[in-house]
């Protein structure tokens, strides 16, 4: 038996790891976001700062010549330059800061460095739990290759170290989409933290593949048969952008604004 869902083109779930994330935390906000579509505001402010040290480093490891066995760090200034009209004076101080630190750390004590598998990619990959198909997509910051098998690197830009919640769920997600996509396993993934240039690696185990499985084989079914998405109080709370929305929350509820999505019975739609 292969269940179908209304709204997958291909009639799969698809999956991601904050979906799954968002659902295991809260699934009132759950779905808010995925069932009815609403946008949340983002605690963070803006992306651009983010998106600009991103930018450079994925043209940093791109586009430099592998010929030669290390960039230099005009190079990185080189990449740096093409991200940053979007940028305050001090964004772009900072963001220059970040790179220095990150050549220091990371480039400069290499004797060469090895062209990535991939940079800033798109990941997709189907696979059955508990007889229901499942279409997982992610993407990542850069893919290198680490003994036999990968090493995902996540670029982090927040002000301060704190891994995010369930990166478990991501180790075993991101391993089960690249044993499919490049039939070799995710070794373990590293986060750096480009403002203190700072990293942080976890080893993926046989545990990691064996829970996110059993997790989506659960979360499928209880899924499928959710009538009433439960407010889950927590810590999480204070970041969520849909206090005004929730009975658990706020005694004064805002109307759920006119062109949002219905919802649907059966949903089934996680990514990374
Ligand atoms: S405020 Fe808290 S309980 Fe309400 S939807 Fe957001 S995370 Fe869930």
């Amino acid at each position: 038996m292969k269940l179908a869902f209304q709204d997958a083109p291909d009639g799969l779930l698809s999956l991601s790891a904050t979906k799954l994330l968002t659902y295991k935390r809260c699934p009132q906000a759950y779905s808010f976001k995925y069932e009815r579509g609403l946008t949340s505001p983002s605690a963070f402010g803006s992306p651009k700062f983010g998106n600009a040290l991103h930018g450079a480093l994925a043209d940093i490891y791109r586009d430099w010549n592998y010929a030669y066995p290390l960039p230099s760090l005009d190079w990185f200034a080189i990449c740096w330059q093409q991200h940053t009209g979007e940028l305050s004076s001090t964004q772009i101080h900072e963001g220059w800061m970040a790179l220095q630190l990150y050549y220091e750390r990371y480039m400069a004590p290499l004797p060469q460095i090895r062209k990535p598998l991939g940079v800033e990619g798109k990941i997709k990959a189907n696979f059955q739990v508990n007889n229901i198909e499942f279409s997982l997509a992610g993407h990542y910051d850069r893919l290198d290759y680490f003994g036999d098998g990968l090493e995902l690197i996540d670029y982090k830009t927040s002000k301060i170290v704190k891994p995010s919640d369930g990166i478990d769920w991501q180790l075993g997600l991101y391993n089960l989409i690249l044993e499919q996509t490049y039939h070799q396993a995710l070794q373990r993934l590293s986060l750096i933290y480009l403002r203190q240039g700072q990293r942080i690696t976890y080893d993926v185990t046989p545990e990691h593949h064996r829970q996110v499985r059993e997790l989506i084989g659960d979360l499928a079914v209880k899924l499928r048969i959710d009538q009433e998405w439960e407010p889950e109080v927590g810590g999480h709370c204070v970041r969520c952008g849909y206090q005004k929305y929730c009975p658990a929350k706020s005694e004064k509820l805002e109307p759920i604004p006119e062109g949002a999505k219905e919802g649907r019975q059966m949903q089934l739609v996680l990514g990374l």
